[in-house]
């Protein structure tokens, strides 16, 4: 297996793999304003083994087009949204965010949670707003400086991992440019990060690392997973997941 592979590997029997919580989509769908009576079409950007896209399909009337890079993820969600008969709300397609081949005005949301960054938080934002309907609502979770200083070791490690890193502030000025207006902003609470999120992949790490006969690539892997954990928890006054809500003007 490649790098690429062992991650999708170890990241996959996990139920969601960023930071979030049934909750804070919950809080999202509630600021974000959504009429869980009128149908709704929603497109979920990077929804890995699809914890939003299942919270979504449950509490809304929505059809939901839920795309990922990963053939492994998108596997993985169409069996989970078949367990709790959900198969006709979610459509799981493997596809690029970069270039999803969407029809324009197509989508009354399009929702990202943890997964813009890949393409970058302007560029995601400027190439998906096209596809929104008129005064469609944009709902997308990114990596966000929470303090004006910081340690210079913290800002070498985001820079190399995400230089595209920034304030709310500064995208908030972003969705402004690209033709959004923002309507709400709240930061995911920790447990959103530790229990939802890293304390499983930590439970996960002895069978992995046995799957993979604790080779050194599967090692490094986890080694490189621990140094991520050990960042956040020394520095989490300093950045968190910013979670961002716009309309479409
Ligand atoms: N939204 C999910 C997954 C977040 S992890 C959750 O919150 O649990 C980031 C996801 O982005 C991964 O599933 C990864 O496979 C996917 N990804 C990476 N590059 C992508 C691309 N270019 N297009 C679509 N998905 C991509």
């Amino acid at each position: 297996m490649d790098d690429f592979e062992l991650l999708i590997d170890l990241h996959s029997n996990n139920e969601r793999q960023g930071p979030g919580s049934e909750s804070a989509t919950q809080m999202a769908i509630e600021l974000a304003g959504l009429d869980r009576s009128t149908s709704l079409e929603i497109a979920d950007m990077g929804c890995g083994t699809g914890a939003s896209s299942l919270s979504l399909a449950r509490c809304l009337n929505a059809h939901i087009t839920a795309l990922d890079l990963s053939v492994e993820f998108i596997d993985v969600l169409r069996k989970r949204a078949a367990k709790e008969g959900l198969s006709a709300k979610i459509s799981p397609i493997v596809g690029s965010m970069e270039n999803p081949g969407f029809a324009q005005q197509a989508y009354d949301v399009i929702w990202s949670e943890g997964a813009i960054y890949n393409i970058g938080f302007e560029r995601g934002v400027r190439e998906w707003m096209p596809l929104l309907k008129p005064s469609g609502m944009l709902v997308v979770s990114d990596i966000t400086w929470l303090s004006n200083a910081r340690p210079p070791d913290l800002e070498d490690y985001w820079l190399k991992e995400y230089a595209e890193i920034d304030s709310a502030s500064s995208r908030i000025r972003i969705l402004e440019k690209c033709g959004f207006t923002p309507v709400a902003y709240f930061v995911l609470p920790e447990y959103c990060w530790l229990d939802a999120y890293y304390h499983p992949l930590i439970e996960s790490f002895p069978e992995f690392l046995s799957r993979h006969g604790n080779n050194d690539k599967a090692q490094a892997l986890v080694d490189a997973e621990l140094r991520e954990i050990a960042m956040y928890k020394t520095f989490k006054r300093h950045y968190g997941y910013g979670v961002y809500i716009a309309r479409k003007l």
